[in-house]
């Protein structure tokens, strides 16, 4: 892939900046980041503290506070979720502490994704195509099925030819782009049902739509000979990144800090040798994560992470983790 800095690049690196909250606000905070061009975020309080860490990062693409979800998508997000229908699979991940926007920003790129993908449809009557949906969220390592209220965990499990496969997963095809929207609010709905016995389990989970695309071409409709194309575009909230560095403590939120902290540095670590372009072995297995998302890594297909952070001088020991990360991934 040829990245925007012109090099080729396997992973596209995004950093999206949201403002100050009221609340930071209130406190009077100042923003200790500053995006001072397209591609370098600064922190602008280095003097004051004397740290050893470097002030500016350079990445694929930097997002202001002030830049709207459909930029960020247009100019960052756009052309990789759209190789979809080319019958390429792709991810886009958004990686960043709790509150950072991890949330905001990927529902808003799932919805111009998806108005895109109808567009795209509309416009190629050639061919017949089926957009399906399915939602699932992974916790402790079990995985969840976001369309259906059964509380039965997924069966992951690996076909020679297909691939890993998640057994009963629900799947709804698409009518149109309020169906969609329908769709994620129901998704919404069932992952706060578990915050009810679970403070802050979306802070701990990960959420994957997919959005998978079939199409063939009109003249062969029906017919035995017809060739199906088919392909995935995931959008993937994470669940915070401080679960990747924070100590626990004893008990339950151990073992769910680990499964967590497992599937968030298993994909820092496949990351990081995809990124690389390294040949040898990727540890995919590792987590549940990378291996739903395995077909979607890697290979020829593509993937952008959209790393959100947050302004605030109070999070600046979070910021950093991210950005840390999000350096290996370039
Ligand atoms: P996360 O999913 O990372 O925990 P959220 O997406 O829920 O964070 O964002 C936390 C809060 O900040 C929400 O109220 C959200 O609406 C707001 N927010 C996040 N990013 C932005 C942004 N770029 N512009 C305006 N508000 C934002
Ligand atoms: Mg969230």
């Amino acid at each position: 892939m040829q990245g925007m800095s012109g090099r080729e690049e396997n992973i596209l690196v995004l950093l999206r900046l949201r403002p100050l909250n009221e609340k930071e606000i209130t406190v009077n905070e100042v923003p200790a980041w500053e995006c001072i061009n397209e591609t370098t975020i600064f922190y602008r309080n280095t003097l004051r503290e004397g740290s050893t860490f470097p002030s500016a990062y350079t990445f694929d693409r930097v997002f202001r506070g002030d830049c709207c979800t459909k930029q960020v998508y247009d100019e960052g997000a756009k052309e990789i979720a759209l190789s979809v229908v080319g019958g390429i699979n792709s991810s886009i991940f958004a990686y960043g502490q709790t509150s950072s926007g991890k949330t905001y920003t990927m529902n808003g790129i799932t919805e111009y994704a998806a108005a895109d993908i109808f567009d795209y449809i509309n416009r190629h009557e050639e061919r017949a195509f089926v957009l399906k949906f399915s939602a699932i969220e992974i916790y402790n390592e079990i995985i969840r099925d976001l369309l259906s209220s059964e509380n039965t965990p997924l069966r992951l499990r690996d076909d020679p030819e297909r691939g890993p496969i998640l057994e009963k997963l629900t799947e709804e095809t698409l009518r149109d782009w309020e169906h969609l929207k329908e769709l994620i609010s129901f998704c919404e709905a069932q992952r706060q049902v578990g915050e009810t016995y679970l403070n802050d389990r979306s802070s701990r989970s990960h959420q994957i739509i997919r959005l998978t695309i079939e199409s063939s071409a009109r003249e062969f409709l029906g017919k035995s000979n017809s060739t199906t194309l088919a392909a995935s575009v995931n959008f993937v909230d994470l669940a915070g990144s401080e679960r990747a560095s924070q100590a626990l403590s004893a008990g339950s939120r151990l073992k769910e800090g680990c499964h967590i902290n497992r599937s968030l540095l298993t994909l820092s670590t496949v990351i990081r040798k995809l990124s690389k372009g390294r040949q040898g072995h990727i540890n995919y297995r590792d987590s549940k994560l990378t291996r739903i998302l395995q077909p979607s890594l890697g290979g020829n297909a593509r993937t952008a992470i959209i790393c959100t952070l947050s302004p605030a001088q109070t999070h600046v020991e979070q910021t950093r983790n991210t950005l840390l990360f999000a350096c290996c991934a370039k």
